[in-house]
């Protein structure tokens, strides 16, 4: 029996992960669950799955909190830093890090020094401090385990693999609900068709990454510190259809894929089990059908927010830093209809020529690397 935290367990990926835990009640016990402030979702689940802790990190919810769970037995803690604390429990055997940006960095980096196995949907955490935590990362994948697809798909083509007979990692993207869009077109972009992705069902955040590219770039970044490969071997192409979950190339001219229907309970399920498997109900393929699958290459013209991240992993130290602090004030300034959709990639183009810290690589440094670039990013007139 695994006890698990789950951090953000409200959210897209935490409400699945609540999924599979219900469908393994064998396997799996809740010992803790977070939310940022959707108080009235975190009260359900604490009267489901009667966790000993559940943390509301905005504080002003807590009282209404308290009241909806009155009676229940579930230690009831607020604030950002109770997850901290929380994470280095003994009683916790796995931590699941679904929270978004940069606010599941410190957490992952608690957890992983208390020596606890980290399932991360928070890619940022790699991509702002990947070069402090390749301790962890590397040859056994027992500590840190990817849930996100196209990693989770890697991982599993590379199983029994040595990393040197390793020629490519292929990530694939969908391409987004803007794939075919002309830059005329990419001008007019409403907040409303941004938040429609094509084939999977996530938070706001990653869903208008996704439509930008950035999530594919934020990918490559956290493939490269994940598997420890050269940047030149991990390649990102689009795959429409969303089937090919990523590949792997090796020496001898052999591809290894993973595939299914779009389904965030496989990487979730995977990661709490690895390198085992569990049942699973999930749509299966249906290989008697007629279907195509297309490749195509990514269009850095009008998807500049991928080449942005490749130049801030060429770049190192901070800019990775930089690139995800501005990219998340962007998307926020987009959603609130503050700036065009086409003036996110402006805002993270220029965060990254104006911020420069040439401080050590540190916790505390990446975290005022953050708020710096956030402040410039927040106020920019584009
Ligand atoms: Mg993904």
């Amino acid at each position: 029996m695994q006890n698990l935290l789950i951090l953000g367990s409200t959210g897209s990926i935490g409400t699945q992960s609540l999924e599979v835990i219900r469908n393994n009640p064998d396997e799996f016990r809740v010992f803790g669950i977070s939310a940022q402030n959707n108080w009235q979702l975190l009260a359900k689940q604490i009267k489901e799955f009667k966790p000993d802790v559940a943390v509301i990190t905005d504080e002003t919810c807590l009282v209404a909190l308290e009241e909806a769970v009155s009676g229940v037995s579930t230690k009831i803690l607020s604030g950002a830093q109770s997850l901290t604390d929380l994470v280095k429990a003994p009683e916790v055997d796995i931590v699941i890090n679904s929270l978004v940006g940069f606010a599941g960095f410190i957490p992952t980096v608690s957890a992983l020094e208390s020596g606890k196995r980290v399932a991360l949907a928070n890619k940022e955490s790699l991509v702002v401090g990947g070069e402090l935590l390749k301790k962890y990362l590397g040859d056994n994948y027992h500590q840190l385990l990817p849930i996100d697809s196209e990693h989770s798909a890697i991982l599993q083509c590379l199983l029994g693999e040595d990393l040197n007979s390793v020629e490519k990692l292929i990530i694939t993207a969908s391409g987004g609900p803007f794939r075919t869009f002309t830059s005329e077109q990419l001008n007019n972009v409403t907040v409303e068709s941004a938040l429609k992705h094509p084939n999977w069902d996530m938070g706001a955040k990653i869903t208008i990454d996704s439509s930008t590219l950035m999530n594919k770039g934020l990918e490559v970044i956290e493939a490269y510190w994940l598997f420890q490969l050269p940047l030149e071997k991990i390649e990102a192409i689009i795959h429409p259809q969303s089937i090919i979950h990523s590949m792997v190339t090796f020496t001898d001219g052999s591809t290894k894929a993973q595939l299914g229907i779009p389904d965030m309970k496989v990487p979730i399920q995977y990661a709490l089990t690895y390198p085992k498997r569990l049942k699973l109900s999930t749509p299966q393929f249906d290989w008697t059908n007629n279907y195509s699958w297309t490749f195509e290459p990514i269009d850095t013209n009008r998807f500049p927010c991928f080449e942005l991240a490749m130049d801030s992993i060429r770049g190192g130290g901070y800019l990775p830093t930089v690139l995800n602090a501005s990219n998340e004030v962007a998307v926020r300034r987009f959603l609130n209809k503050e700036i065009p959709y086409i003036s996110i990639h402006k805002i993270i183009r220029k965060s990254l020529e104006f911020i420069n810290n040439d401080a050590g690589l540190s916790v505390e440094s990446i975290k005022e690397t953050d708020q710096e670039t956030r402040n410039y990013a927040k106020t920019l007139k584009i």
